[in-house]
Order: C-alpha cells, then structure tokens, then sequence
C-alpha cells in the first residue's frame, strides 16, 4: 500500500486518444511526486525550444504524495508546462479539491497532450474517460461552468477548468478549481490553446491507503496537535494573508505606484483587521485546519451581491497600493473581475501599474489607450482595463501580453518601466528592501515570482534584509526547500509547526519508501530538482544573463520607503557569484557536470553534452530585460 498511486494518465487531444502508465518506481525515488515529478517529465518529453502555445507543449496536472491523506495542508494540486509568459518551465500550485479527485480515480499525474480540433472537454467517471464537445461551455466564466458540468455529471463533479481569457489567449490565464486557482505562468492560456475547456472528475472515493497505516496516524495526531495551539496558525485563520499588508508596509517593502515608492500613508485601510471585518465566511482547501480564505462581498462587475474567497495579499498589493489606491472594495471587485474572465491579479495588476506610469510620464495617450485615462487611482479606467484584458480587445489587447512583451512592442523606452523577471510581472515584495528574496527571484527558473524561494529569515529579524552580501546560501537552501514542499505538496500557510524531519517520517510511513526516511535526502531531492528546471531552460538558452531585476531595482534608489529609503540592489553580480557556488553552477548560471553527477541527474549530464550553453542574441532565452 502506497498513497502514491504510481499511475498517470496520458491523454492526446489531437486524435482524443488515452492511455494508463506506470510511473517508473526511479523517477519517484528521485523526485517524490508533484513538482518534482512534473519537472522530470517536463524534462524528458518536451522539445528544446517548443512553442508554448503550440500543440507541442504539454500541460501537467499533478497532486503530492501526501495528498488526499487528511493530512492537514497538504491537498493543494499542481500544474506544470512551459510558460507562455517566460519561456521558461513552469509550475502553479492552486488549492480546490480537483488534485484529491485525480487520486480517487487513481492518478498522480494527468499529462494533456496535442490539441483538440474544436472546443472540447473532457469527463473522468467510473466507466472511463469521455472526450465531450465544448462548443455550447466556451466563453462561460468557471462558476457558470462549474454549475454546467455538475448538472450533467453529479453534484460531486470536480474540475480543472479555464475562463473566457485562458479561451482568448490572455498571456496569464489561470485555471480555476472550485473558487481556487492555478495562478501564475499563463497555465490556462497552454489549456486554451489546446481548445480544453476543462477535465472534470466524478469517481467514487478511494482514498489513499497508506504503507504503515498506525504510524501515520500517529503524525496526523502531532500535526493536528501542533495546530491547535501554533500562533501562526491562528493568524492565518483568523486574518489570512491580509495580514501581511502592514508587515511589509512597515519594512518599505510595498511596491507602490509600479514599484517607484514602498511605502503608503493610508496603510490602515488596507490592513488585516480590515479585510477580516468584510469577512463573511471561513474559506479553504481540502483537508485544511487552517483555512486561510475568506469570503467578501463583490459589489459590481459580473459576480456583483456575490462573495468571493479573497482578496489575498497580492491582490491587495496589485490592485492597492501598486495602482496608488487604498480602497478595499474595489480590490475586491477587482479580484472577482479577474476571477470572471480567469486572469492572475498578480500580472493584471502590473501590466496595470506599468500602463498607468507610462501614461503619467507621457510615453503613452488616451490615443493610444482607446481614450482611457491611466492616471493612478483612476478606478473606473482600471475597471474597464480589466475588462479589456480578459477580452482581449482594445488596449487591453496589447497589455494581455505581458508586460514584458508590451513593452518590447511599445518600444520608446517603455521596458524601463516594465517590472518582470524572465518576463513574469513581480509579486509584492519590492526586491531593493530584500535582498536575499531579490536574489531568489532574480535566479528562480519560473521568473519573477514570490514562492519559488521564500527567505522568511529576512522577516523575521535572523537575517538582515538589507545586507547584500552572504545571502547565496540562504537562498539555495530556500529554493530547495520550497521543491521539496511542492513536491509533496505542503502547503506554504498551512504547514505550520513541520519540518525536513516530519516530511521524513510522513513519506516514509505513507509509501513505505525507504529513500524518503532521511530527511538530508529529502533536501537534496529538492536541489535536484531546482537543477533539472534549471537544465531544462538551458537547453533553451537561459543563463546568466536571465537571472537579473528591472534596471529600476538596480540602478534607481527606492523611494518612501521607511527603512529601506534609497536602497538598490546594487551588486546583483556578487549575490549570483555566491548563489552559483552554493550550488555547483558555473559563472554562467549552468550546473556544471560534477554536481549533476552529485545529483544523480544523467539525463541531464547527456543534454548539457548535446544542447551547449549558447549566448548568441537569437537565443529563444535572451530576456529583452532592460
Ligand atoms: S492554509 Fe490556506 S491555502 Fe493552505 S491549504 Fe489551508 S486553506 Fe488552502
């Protein structure tokens, strides 16, 4: 008994066949499940240099080894693929039941293949696979869908599923499960290139059995004991991510109109205790003690006199502070307006951000916005921008690109006002009041994002932020920690109180799999991983020139910052010096051959032979970063 199934299903959209196939007992010894999983077989199966967005990418839902178990935080579900954002390996972590639903019918890994000839969805039931038409389902919004597909197949319908955006090619599209999303990367845009609309779930319960069933038990009972009492965990519960707000406002790390200031004035208004009074109900995922949602009533927009779960804190800070506003209402028809069309608030909020300060600057006009005008704070031209985005039409054409690819298009000097890394617009957390997290960001494989590598020591007073020098370890370790979370996967606000140790004993007593039992192993199925993504994007190019901040992080002193004032990251160069030696890369960016064959990476040793490092100006990797 395992709660790994050991199976995935591989389905080719182009022909609408399906096939079962056993996991290969070595690429679980190696990489767990999950993240890890999907990085290998991203890896192994997709062309050098494959269009993201042609029938050649392939997009994988993946759940952890824990999950489904009723261990407490750990039933959130993956999505991996090349992103059409980046370019890059990518992966987007999202809660809402459909990972448990992929268990019960009896998969770790759904690989989707191909693409469909017509707007197709597909339904998994106790009698097998179905391939459905989804003409008369395309351009409905995921609750609408969500509604439609329960009708026809039961009210325990589960889905993976992609809004009127992720139809349009919106660069960011999310895909939706339940009020939860996958949404970093443009996952929803790979699933709508390939005319998916959905792959739906509806089998019996079969839950996972695990390998020593009494010592497994015996580890839920300490976490569900560490829970109720851990502090952090009754922060989440009752506040949620909001709280995060005053934290960050407080160290000059709160991007503020597109990343210029890090700070605001009216910090009170968008404060935890605020949100927490808009709160309606208690909202979260599978198996969650914590439950870190929220529900908030919309008031306009489609899902207007409706609640949403949210606003988390990047959402807060995208449609806050970032477009220099502080009204929590309209952060909240915000984010259900995004949720309406299935686009990340994170990128909508910057692509935002960047169009408002080229127009404030001049760089752009209202004859070039269709007559908006982007000025900050200007909530009904924002409204009507979103609308635009997930549309798809008028500027919001250009601005669902990404900001990265805008600006390229704008031209005049408009990507120095771009604020992305690897072409993913930033999260929440100004890079120059940071500087371990900015170099985590800076190196991540999937681009400019916040949970790739997360230095909570900078938080929390045991590293100093603003010192930059001696932060290469403490990012390599966070990255590998993060890999080794996401590969079982371990929720980042729900596993409170657990460590490499607890993960250790959870895999051990849960697959019966003896190469999980020590935890040093664990961490370094966690740097293998982070290295086989890294592989991965040099084959198509990337190095070190790739992992850098906007030319705004490094060459201009932040402002309003509080502690933080005048700060830059001004030796980037020594921090990626550091990093690259902590593990094994050489000065270009690339893991050299001792380490890969440290990590037991072979593939990976023959594809850096084969597929050498290139720096020439026509490599699908050069980032056009300013
Ligand atoms: S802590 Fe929040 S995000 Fe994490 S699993 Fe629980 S409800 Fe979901």
């Amino acid at each position: 008994m395992s709660t790994l199934t050991g199976k995935l299903l591989r389905i080719n959209l182009n022909d609408s066949s399906y096939g079962k196939e056993e996991i290969p007992r070595r690429h679980i010894t190696r990489f767990i499940s999950a993240r890890g999983l999907g990085a290998k077989y991203l890896y192994e199966e997709l062309a050098p240099a494959a269009d993201p967005l042609s029938p050649d990418n392939k997009l994988l839902l993946l759940i952890g080894a824990l999950g489904g178990t009723g261990l407490q935080g750990f039933s959130k579900w993956a999505v991996m693929s090349k992103s059409p954002l980046t370019g890059t390996i990518f992966r987007s972590i999202s809660g809402g039941n459909f990972g448990v639903w992929m268990k019960h019918a009896g998969y770790d890994l759904i690989i989707l293949e191909g693409r469909a000839v017509a707007p197709t969805y597909i339904h998994i039931d106790a009698d097998g696979l179905h391939f459905h038409e989804a003409a008369d389902l395309w351009g409905l919004d995921y609750r609408r869908l969500q509604a439609q597909l329960r009708a026809k197949h039961g009210n325990r319908t589960e889905s993976a599923c992609i809004g009127p955006a992720g139809e349009n090619l919106v660069r960011y599209a999310v895909i939706h499960s339940g009020e939860r999303t996958a949404s970093r990367g443009g996952m929803g845009t790979v699933m709508g290139s390939k005319n998916l609309k959905a792959v739906s779930i509806n089998v019996p319960i079969k839950k996972p059995a695990p390998f020593d069933p009494a010592t497994f038990k015996g580890l839920l009972g300490t976490q569900v004991d560490i829970l109720k009492t851990h502090p952090r965990k009754q922060t989440m519960t009752t506040l949620g991510t909001p709280y995060i707000t005053k934290i960050v406002n407080m160290m000059g790390i709160l991007p503020t109109k597109n990343y210029q200031e890090g700070s605001i004035p009216a910090i009170e208004d968008l404060s935890g205790d605020q949100f927490f009074e808009l709160k309606k109900a208690r909202a979260g995922c599978y198996a969650c003690m914590t439950r870190c949602g929220g529900m908030r009533e919309v008031a306009h927009g489609p899902f207007g006199g409706t609640q949403i779960d949210g606003p988390e804190y990047e959402t807060i800070f995208a449609f806050g502070p970032l477009l220099g506003l502080s009204d929590r209402q309209f952060v909240i028809d915000a984010n259900a307006l995004c949720d309406a069309y299935g686009i990340d608030t994170i990128s909508t909020g910057v692509c935002m951000a960047f169009a408002c300060e080229l127009f404030t600057r001049g760089l752009i006009s209202p004859a070039d916005t269709g007559g908006l005008k982007l000025t900050w704070g200007n909530k009904e031209a924002l409204f009507s921008l979103i609308e635009q985005i997930g549309q798809r039409v008028g500027f919001g054409r250009l601005l669902g690109e990404g900001v990265q690819k805008a600006a390229e298009q704008l031209g005049g000097g408009a990507d120095a006002f771009a604020m992305h890394i690897k072409g993913l617009e930033l999260p929440g957390y100004e890079p120059r009041g940071v500087k371990g997290y900015a170099l985590s960001m800076a190196t991540s494989n999937i681009g400019g994002s916040h949970m790739y590598g997360r230095p909570r020591e900078e938080f929390s007073g045991q590293a100093d932020p603003l010192v930059e020098t001696g932060k290469g370890d403490l990012i390599a370790r966070v990255q590998k920690e993060q890999a080794l979370e996401d590969s079982l996967i371990a929720c980042t606000f729900g596993n409170t109180g657990l460590d490499t140790t607890m993960y250790a004993r959870l895999l051990l007593a849960a697959t019966g799999i003896d190469d999980f039992a020590d935890a040093a192993n664990l961490l370094k199925i966690g740097e293998r991983i982070v290295c086989i993504e890294r592989c991965f994007n040099a084959r198509d190019g990337f190095d070190r020139k790739d992992d850098t901040l906007p030319q705004r992080m490094r060459k201009e002193p932040l402002q309003q910052a509080g502690p933080a004032t005048d700060q830059m990251v001004g030796n980037l160069e020594h921090l990626l010096d550091e990093y690259y030696q902590a593990l094994g890369y050489t000065a270009e960016g690339i893991p050299g051959i001792d380490r890969l064959q440290a990590l037991d990476l072979p593939e990976a040793i023959e594809n850096i032979k084969t597929h050498p490092v290139t720096n020439s100006s026509d490599s699908p990797g050069k980032s056009g970063q300013p």
